[in-house]
Order: C-alpha cells, then structure tokens, then sequence
C-alpha cells in the first residue's frame, strides 16, 4: 500500500470509528463533549486525533464489564479479558466481523514470519479468557496451516508431540521457548531431529541475546510480534524475516509515540509510550490508548519490501505497572496489602527476577520493630504470611525477603518502588 493510500484509508476509518464511539459509547461521548469536539465536523486530517484525550487502562477497568462496548451485547459474539491484579479486569469484545478481521491480522504476522499452509503450528500459549491462544489459533487457521492447540505447560508432552506430529512452527513465549530448548538438553535429546523451522515469539518483553539462543539451541528462526488485549490482542504488530523491527498494521491501527511525562507526541525513532486508536474494530475500540509499552517507529523501509513502519523492540514499561508472568502488578497495591498486615506502610522494594527462564517476584521489606521478631520461626511464619496475603491479591506467590532498614536502592529519599533484574542487573 503507497503512504498516500494508507493516509487515505485511515483518515476514512478514523472518521467512521469516531462517529461510532461518539453514538455509541457514553464514555467517549462525555469525553469529547468535554472538550467541545464532534467528530463530523471537527475531523477533517489525520492529524486532529492529537486534540483528543487519552484513554488509559484504568478507563478501561472503570467501565467493567461491558460500558465501553460500542455494541449491543447481543452483537458481540467472542470476550476477552487481561488480568487485573487489584483493579477490575479490562473486558474487550469481538462481533463476528471483528473476529474475521483479527484472524486474517494474525495470518498476516504469521506469515510475516515464515509461516505458510503446508506448517505444523504448535501453539504454547494460554488458552482462555486472555487473548493469546485464541488469537493466534484462528489466525494460523485462517493461512491453512495445521494448528496444535497444546497450551501452556507439560514441557515433556510438548517435546514429544512435537517430535511425533512433526511440527514446524513453535509459538510461544521467548521464555517458554528456552524452558522447552534447556528440557530437550537435559533429556539428551537433538532438537536436530525435530522439523521446527520457526518460532514465533510474543507475550513478555526479551533481549536479542535471548533471540539468539532460541534460534541456536532449537535450530530456528525466532520472530518478534506485539499484542495488548485492550487493543485487539496478537496481530498488532509482527516481523517479517529480516527481523529488524515489527511492522505496524497500520491500516487497522494508528500509531502514535509520546513522551510519557509530558505527553507530547514524537517524532520517528524518538523512544516514548505506544499509543493506538483501532481503524476497524466494531464491538470495542479504542481511542488513543496508551499502552504502557516503550518503544520508537522506525520510518526507514523494509528490505523485504512492506510499506507498513515498524516498531522497535519493546524496551520496558513506562507506567510503573510491572506484568510478570502477564499478570500486572502496582507496586502501591502491594504497599496497601503489606500496610494491612501489621497497620504500618514498611518500606518495601518489588524486584523481577529471572531464573531457569522463569519470571519471579521478589518483594523486599526493610525490617522495623513492628516487623522484628527475635524468634526464627515467628520471623519466618511472618515472611509467609505476607507471601500468601499477596498471593492471595494478585495472583502469584512473590518470594518476601525482610532486609536490613535503609538498605534498598534510593533514588534522593525515595526509594524505587521496582527493580527489573531479568535481564541482568
Ligand atoms: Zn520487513
């Protein structure tokens, strides 16, 4: 598609969405009126979407379950939903065409990455209300392939199903990918011997390094793709086979990158937050939603010849919501939880940790008196104690390590609510 097309189509399907999320949707309504902008009138270039609000992922939270649909539930034919650690989840739905719509996005990633109708597709990821299994599932179906839905987990049953039903193409988390490469070696077996080609890789953020062990160990090439379930879920963004950036499917989404504190909109290649507005979706879109994601749009085009800019590799989060193991966790939620135990705000640290490819949450308690006991054992049921509380909360059992007061890493007097060690320290 020549830019000047692309320019033309998403200036027509803005124009459309707006007016629907201003008919049909009270909180995008109330959102504009604000602001004294309609749609009709007050849309005329691409470039006007910039006089308009954010939303937010707590928006999303607030209008749980359904305030945000743009259809009547009865339309809606498929829900999703992410995790919402201590907030309410964030609920998306999908009409019939939106689901046709996000299988042929998926095939499109897909294929980017080397998938084609003759593959074996062995899909690792969750099955269930989070949008990962499901999306890609129909999307693989839509190229042709031939679709193993193996969810997450029994990493030996994996390994032998992908011997003996000779699969070629392995997606899954990057993480995942290196649990299954290290179980093959401890099990002495060749991943010479399988038929993997691909691996398709989406769902945490990684590094290049981990790239390149996933395609040493499983003898494959590893392609990056970007996904958020408030947006449509996989099918965003997705590499092609030059690995060098995720092409935007910029005829369903606008994008946009801005400063996170100022919210000034950037420039090509400046690094910020990830914002999209859906072009095309019926039963959920969204308008400007700041995805939490850093990263820059590369301008430059692709050797492989697709005009669709490109996004760089993922390079944290700007928020400080952490997503461990896809779960998101705010660091002031757990201060709430810790300040209920003992009726005193500790001081406390969350950590991400890495290790054998899993992701851990290690919270860190500067001790006081409150929380001092002479007694191991007491000190010990305290610690557990506080673990399951937290468990409890959101999710995952985080390991709790009291430490010494005044010993977490300060920034002036504050200290860093979260340290991410998962890609070293
Ligand atoms: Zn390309």
């Amino acid at each position: 598609m020549s830019c000047e097309d692309l320019r033309q189509t998403q200036l027509e399907r803005l124009q459309a969405t707006l007016n629907r999320v201003y008919r049909n949707v009270s909180f995008y309504r109330r959102r504009f009126k604000e602001i004294n902008f309609r749609p009709e009138d007050d849309f005329t270039d691409v470039q006007d979407i910039e006089r308009l609000p954010f939303t937010t992922s707590r928006d999303v939270s607030d209008c749980y379950p359904y305030e945000m649909f743009a259809v009547p539930l009865r339309e809606v034919v498929r829900v999703h939903a992410s995790s919402g650690s201590t907030t309410n989840p964030r609920v998306v739905g999908y009409t019939r065409q939106d689901l046709r719509t996000w299988s042929n996005l998926v095939a499109r990633i897909l294929s980017s990455g080397g998938v084609i109708q003759d593959d074996v597709i062995q899909i690792a990821f969750g099955y269930g209300l989070l949008t990962g299994g499901l999306g890609i599932h129909y999307g693989a179906e839509r190229i042709g392939a031939s679709v193993l839905p193996t969810s997450v987990g029994r990493t030996e049953r994996q390994i032998k199903i992908m011997q003996d039903f000779r699969t070629t193409v392995l997606v899954c988390t990057p993480s995942y990918a290196l649990v299954i490469a290290e179980r093959m070696e401890s099990m002495g077996f060749s991943p010479k011997n399988l038929s993997l080609k691909h691996c398709i890789c989406a769902g945490e953020p990684w590094t290049e390094q981990m790239r390149k062990d996933i395609e040493d160990r499983l003898y494959v090439k590893a392609t990056d793709n970007y996904g958020i379930t408030e947006v449509i879920g996989p099918g965003i963004a997705g590499e092609c086979l030059e690995q060098r950036g995720m092409h935007i499917q910029e005829d369903h989404f606008y994008a946009e990158v801005i400063d996170p504190e100022t919210c000034r909109v950037l420039g090509h290649g400046e690094t910020g937050e990830l914002v999209l507005t859906t072009l095309t979706k019926e039963a959920f879109p969204v308008i400007r939603y700041r995805t939490g994601d850093l990263c820059s749009i590369m301008d430059e085009p692709c050797a492989c010849g697709r005009t669709m800019r490109r996004l760089t590799r993922i390079g944290g989060r700007c928020d400080e919501v952490i997503v461990i193991k896809g779960i998101n966790i705010i660091p002031d939620r757990i201060g709430d939880i810790l300040e209920g135990i003992k009726g005193e705000r500790p001081v406390f640290q969350l950590v991400a940790v890495r290790k054998d490819h899993q992701d851990q949450l290690e919270i860190r308690v500067e001790v006081t008196e409150q929380l001092f006991y002479d007694k191991m054992l007491e000190q010990r049921s305290l610690v557990d104690f506080m673990s399951k509380k937290i468990a409890n909360f959101i999710g995952i059992t985080p390991k709790v390590k009291l430490v010494e007061r005044g010993s977490l890493q300060r920034e002036g007097d504050r200290v860093k609510p979260f340290l991410d060690h998962r890609f070293g320290e």
